[in-house]
């Protein structure tokens, strides 16, 4: 009945937010699951896990069309009345129109990263961005000032990484720092 989506940098909070809504629902006696990619293994394969240690139980699925299919399959013939989807910006394109179509009888809840390292945008999370029904910006705290962070940077070795390294790399803290758009970086 409503799609939402959550976006903003590493560390804001999105896989946090996303269990509490969807624990709201199970505590309203709807059924409600998570999905993520099953690349993501940072911390364990069938939960997610917030960066302070939260965890909830997820479905793993591929990163890829089939995945897609099978994540709107699991939710179709499961009957899940709230789905929640991380990391949607590790998905290709095609999930923008399943979970569209799902939010027209289930609650679809999506989060995922605003920026690349580059602070580019991510396609699948711009265009589910722009069809949703409601919008949550989190940002965090950035790590040089402790103004509002809405940029992701990753760094190696402690330095910005060069703009032409991997759009994805799975990390946490040692990998990736929130920061304002002043203190943010660019790679070169
Ligand atoms: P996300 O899914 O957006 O990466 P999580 O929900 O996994 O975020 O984690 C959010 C938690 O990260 C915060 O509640 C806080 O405990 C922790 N945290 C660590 N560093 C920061 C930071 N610089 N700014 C905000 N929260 C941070
Ligand atoms: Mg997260
Ligand atoms: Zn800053």
């Amino acid at each position: 009945m409503v799609l939402e989506v959550i976006i903003g940098p590493m560390f804001s909070g999105k896989t946090t937010e996303l269990i509490r809504l969807i624990e709201r629902e199970v505590f309203a006696k709807k059924k409600g699951a998570i999905f993520k990619p099953s690349l993501d293994r940072r911390y364990s394969e069938k939960e997610v896990v917030t960066h302070n240690g939260l965890r909830y139980k997820a479905y793993q699925v591929l990163p890829s069309r089939g995945g897609v299919r099978r994540l709107e399959k699991i939710a179709t013939e499961k009957g899940i009345d709230a789905v929640g989807v991380d990391e949607i910006q590790f998905f290709p394109e095609e999930l923008v129109e399943v979970l569209d179509r799902l939010s027209f009888t289930k609650k679809v809840i999506a989060c995922g990263l605003n920026l690349s390292f580059r602070a580019e945008p991510f396609r699948t999370t711009m265009e589910l961005t722009v069809r949703a029904d409601k919008v949550t910006y989190l940002s965090a705290v950035c790590v040089r000032c402790g103004r509002e962070a809405t940029r992701t940077q990753r760094l190696i070795s402690g330095k910005p990484a060069p703009k032409d390294s991997p759009l994805f790399v799975v990390g946490g803290k040692e990998l990736y720092e929130p920061r304002c758009r002043l203190c943010y970086e660019p790679p070169k």
